[in-house]
């Protein structure tokens, strides 16, 4: 199938974005790295009057270290993640989730932002603000504002993004001393979407595990927290029986529903396994 008609305009500026978002209410979309946005619209499941294309707003194209967090701009794109040195010493699970997205000729062109913006359950980059604790800025013509990750995913490709917002940048905490995080998944075949992701964060002082926080990928309608499971490893030492009291509690963190290859059934027995392998990663 090909695309339905639609208008397009290059923005030159985040404002001009914005501007046009505004204009347009609910009928424009954001082309970023269009690797979502062009398939869809050959699917004819989005038909939007106009694309803004922000794909030349350099500005939100950065990686950028502060002395409390590391920022990421919209446009960074997951090769841009995979290589920088910055990323690699201060969150190595993000050079090893961008290695897995999809295929090298897509992360050369698609963006951190696009991605969380999509907000696709099976997508690594969502759970990864949930484990990493992140913020996102939100821009329009009424201003910019800041939302914490965990309030930001609603459901299956839903956020809280009003119709008029884009996603300008991605803020991510630096890692408190003894902070351990490990990442995986588990894939029919590689650069395949996950039947099961995480990502898994703690300190570690002594041998001893707390502020816990473990975020799963491709098993419900969006991205979520394992709160039981972090609250069943919290203050333990990620012993046999304490990750043993954290599968237990998946059943209930997850609820996974099935894809297309897999029932509920597998899908919470592989993400038991790699809950364990991960908290084994973190000693
Ligand atoms: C074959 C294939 C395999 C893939 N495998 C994976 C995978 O394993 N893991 C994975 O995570 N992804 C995968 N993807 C998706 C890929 O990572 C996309 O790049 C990403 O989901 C969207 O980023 P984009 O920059 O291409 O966004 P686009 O396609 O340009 O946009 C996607 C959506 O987000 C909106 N949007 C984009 N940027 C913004 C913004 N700054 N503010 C507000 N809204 C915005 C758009 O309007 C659109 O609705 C795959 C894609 C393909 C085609």
């Amino acid at each position: 199938m090909k695309a339905p008609s639609f208008a397009y305009e290059r923005a030159e500026s985040l404002a001009r974005a914005c501007a046009l978002l505004h204009q347009h209410a609910g009928n424009a979309r954001i082309l970023a790295g269009g690797q979502s946005l062009i398939p869809a619209l050959n699917l004819r499941l989005s038909q939007p009057d106009l694309l803004i294309d922000i794909s030349q707003l350099n500005e939100l194209r950065h990686i950028t270290v502060t002395a409390t967090e590391l920022v990421v701009g919209a446009l960074t794109r997951h090769a841009d993640i995979e290589r920088s040195a910055d990323v690699k010493r201060l969150f190595p699970v993000l050079t090893q989730a961008a290695a897995q997205i999809a295929h090298p000729a897509i992360r050369n062109r698609g963006t951190m932002g696009g991605s969380i913006a999509l907000a696709d359950p099976a997508a690594e980059w969502p759970a990864a603000t949930l484990a990493l604790d992140m913020s996102l800025t939100l821009a329009s013509e009424r201003g910019e504002r800041r939302v914490p990750a965990d309030s930001f995913f609603k459901g299956i490709y839903e956020t809280g993004m009003a119709q008029d917002e884009m996603l300008k940048s991605i803020h991510i905490p630096l890692p408190a001393a003894g902070t351990r995080s490990a990442f995986g998944e588990l894939t029919r075949r590689s650069g395949d979407y996950a039947i099961t992701g995480a990502f898994v964060t703690a300190r570690k002082s002594g041998a001893t595990l707390s502020a816990t926080r473990i975020a799963f990928f491709g098993v419900a309608g969006q991205p979520l927290l394992a709160r039981g499971a972090m609250a069943a490893l919290d203050g333990t030492t990620g012993d046999a029986a304490a990750v043993a009291r954290a599968q237990a509690c998946l059943a209930a963190d997850l609820d996974p529903i099935a894809d297309l290859y897999n029932t509920p059934a597998t899908k919470l027995h592989l993400s038991r396994v790699l809950l364990a392998r991960l908290v084994a990663q973190l000693a």
